[in-house]
């Protein structure tokens, strides 16, 4: 089964309008260079750059993405902003349950599978991130954290087309530190099998599984050859044009 590779930026917090814009600009040029790339590409800045980084990619095949948002549509809800909000200024995807999102905020399962559906309902695609932590993983509970956060997190109306997986272990997350290329195929195999169950072999197939933590231009290759790795989730290295690109060259894109 085929899928495309995707390569994710997720700049975090991170961005004032001048760096942000020529980061967005630098990506931009690098892309249409390409062509025909054979990945599809997506940024996903701070809530404050997405419009004027939106302007900056017109022309490149890179998709624009928040890195999270409400499970309303609008309301009492302050300092939030909603999917149609994020569908309104030119956003095609939402990142939906980061390890910082889910201990800086407490988000449990629940409250991002909700956020989920209302995404979907919205016409935005999610990537919905699972992982674990580092004393999860040394007592071996890695394939069994991530199953509970696929089946709590994910919602029913997830497919292929409106729904990427990314598996980051928390760990791994800007430390340098990453599991080896075999560990990462586990999970991503396991988590696929889980997929099966909940939403159909024939979704699970087709969905895309990242891998997220530490992903850098010389570790690119070794990651994304893998049979169920389909793509990256990009955190520090998103933040360099050249880096970002390069993962993304090495990646086969
Ligand atoms: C992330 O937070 O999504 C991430 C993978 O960060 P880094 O690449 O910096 O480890």
């Amino acid at each position: 089964m085929a899928r495309k590779k995707l390569i994710a930026g997720n700049w975090k917090m991170n961005g004032l309008t001048a760096d942000g814009l020529a980061l967005a600009k630098g990506i931009a040029a690098e892309v249409k260079a390409l062509g025909k790339p054979q990945c599809e590409f997506l940024v996903c800045p701070p809530f404050t750059l997405l419009s004027a980084v939106k302007k900056s990619l017109r022309g490149a095949k890179v998709a624009l993405g928040a890195q999270d948002c409400h499970y309303d549509s609008k309301g009492a809800h302050t300092g939030d902003v909603s999917p149609l909000m994020l569908t309104d200024i030119g956003c095609s995807y939402v990142i939906l349950g980061h390890s910082e999102r889910r201990a800086d905020h407490g988000e449990s399962n629940e409250l991002i599978c909700k956020k989920a559906i209302s995404a979907h309902q919205a016409g935005l695609k999610t990537v919905i991130c699972i992982g674990e932590t580092l004393e999860e993983r040394d007592s071996g509970q890695t394939i069994d954290v991530c199953s509970k956060q696929i089946l709590g997190s994910v919602p029913e109306s997830a497919t292929a087309a409106n729904t990427v997986i990314a598996y980051e272990p928390v760990w791994a997350i800007g430390t340098g530190k990453t599991p080896t290329a075999q560990d990462v195929e586990d999970v991503h195999a396991a988590v696929r099998k889980v997929l099966s169950k909940k939403l159909g072999k024939g979704n699970a197939n087709k969905m895309r599984i990242l891998y997220g933590g530490s992903v850098k231009p010389s570790n690119a290759r070794e990651f994304l050859s893998l049979p169920d790795v389909d793509g990256a989730l990009i955190g520090g290295a998103s933040l360099k044009v050249e880096d970002f690109m390069a993962i993304a060259k090495n990646s086969g894109c």
